[in-house]
């Protein structure tokens, strides 16, 4: 039976491709916890048994056939130049920017000052709307745009609001965002001004969530936070595929991540995973890295006491807004990520990460985000203690744009403190 079911696929594809039309490689969706398989193109948030994140499976033994990795070669430099690893069937329906096809800058310049030679960043900020996030809105809205969802809703920190925004109103998708009323009032204009509906909330990003989903329950709108949907991932998946593709097929030694939801670094696992299956990488996995700021370290105390699950995290403070997510609903795939790849969970403070971004700035000429600049953090711990080799590869991301961060320099006597060099 299945070897028919396999012939059929086979033919279906061959008879799709050679009309020139472009057929999705979507198997199934499977809830990432239990394994409860579920139709694709149906509207799903949470797995309906467990309550846990659902994945999108997709058909590798078919796509190996007929897909090589130098078919990529002459396709245009954005996230879409993997659509068959993408879940969208209808071309038609992709709201893109150009996202993704970000550079991964050798870091030359920074290696001669502190005496390492293989550091790589993967600079995010050269992202539309100035962050990664647009990789995970630009997929999830699209594919809510195919199946026919008209009102989005998230909670969020900032990025991830700005990005929802622009391809919401870009698809003629309304969308609602809930931000603390702390949160900087830059993240909150870019929404707005980008046709977001935005309601300010007293809390912190749980209580937002829970605001939000009441609105969600009253007035029918989608959940599209960050894995409580399963498009989002398979966007920031192609951070992993792009590496691969940028280093010749050939993956680093270690990953260093600014960690909050924790999407990003499960989706390059998932990436690597499926790149694995489809034989265009052979060398070892690397070692993942979760960084969080020593404010709000739910994963790193997790990692450290060896459990399955992350208790929330009581009072998180921070300057680095993507990681202040006092509780991820992936934390155990996180954690799992980390553990199969022999990786690790740094913490790091504030200072230093405002210490960091001046000597990145003033080195190498990245102004980076501070949670870009929380992994050269940890990557200096984790190279003082012999963790990572000398001859290692180590790929850093900055997730975003110093500028989206303005507030933390404006009217605070910087230039006095560069000037000493601290
Ligand atoms: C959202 C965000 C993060 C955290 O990303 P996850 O993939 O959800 O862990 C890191 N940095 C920035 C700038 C962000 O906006
Ligand atoms: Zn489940």
């Amino acid at each position: 039976m299945i070897q028919f079911i396999d012939k059929c696929l086979d033919f279906c594809i061959i008879v799709y491709i050679g009309k020139g039309l472009f057929m999705g490689y979507v198997n199934y969706l499977k809830c990432s916890y239990c394994g409860k398989r579920l139709e694709p193109n149906l509207i799903w948030n949470l797995c309906p048994v467990c309550g846990k994140p659902i994945i999108v499976i997709y058909n590798l033994k078919q796509l190996r056939k007929v897909l090589r990795r130098d078919d990529l070669l002459s396709r245009a430099p954005n996230i879409w130049r993997y659509q068959e690893l993408l879940p969208i069937d209808d071309p038609d329906n992709i709201l893109s920017l150009g996202e993704g096809y970000t550079p991964l800058i050798y870091t030359r310049e920074l290696g001669r000052q502190f005496g390492f030679y293989n550091l790589f960043i993967k600079d995010e900020a050269q992202n539309p709307t100035g962050s990664f996030k647009a990789r995970g809105l630009s997929v999830a809205v699209s594919k809510a745009k195919e199946l026919g969802i008209n009102e989005l809703s998230m909670p969020s920190a900032g990025n991830a609001g700005v990005a929802l925004s622009a391809y919401a109103s870009m698809g003629g998708l309304k969308s609602y965002i809930y931000m603390s009323r702390d949160v900087p009032k830059t993240f909150v204009v870019e929404c707005i001004a980008r046709g977001a509906n935005v309601q300010l909330v007293d809390g912190v990003i749980t209580d937002c969530a829970r605001v939000a989903h009441e609105d969600n329950i009253k007035y029918e709108r989608f959940d599209i936070s960050t894995l409580k949907e399963p498009y989002r991932i398979e966007g920031k998946k192609t951070m992993g595929l792009e590496l691969a593709e940028q280093l010749g097929w050939e993956l680093p030694d270690v990953i260093i991540y600014p960690t909050g939801g924790g999407t990003g670094l499960v989706g390059m696992w998932k990436a690597f995973e499926e790149l694995q299956k489809l034989g265009w990488v052979n060398s070892k996995l690397p070692r993942m890295v979760a960084v969080q700021s020593r404010g709000c370290a739910p994963i790193v105390r997790a990692f450290n006491n060896k459990k399955k699950f992350a208790e929330p995290w009581p009072e998180p403070v921070t300057i680095a807004e993507g990681l202040r997510v006092p509780s991820a609903i992936g934390d155990f795939l996180i954690l799992n990520s980390l553990r199969e790849s022999k990786g690790t969970a740094v913490a790091v403070s504030d200072q230093e990460i405002l210490r960091a971004i001046q000597t990145i700035a003033q080195t190498q000429g990245i102004f980076l985000c501070p949670e870009g600049a929380a992994t050269f953090v940890a990557f200096r711990h984790l190279r003082d203690q012999g963790w990572i080799g000398d001859d290692e590869r180590v790929v850093l991301f900055n997730t975003a744009s110093g500028l989206k961060y303005m507030h933390l320099w404006l009217g605070k006597d910087l230039l006095l403190n560069i000037n000493k060099k601290s």
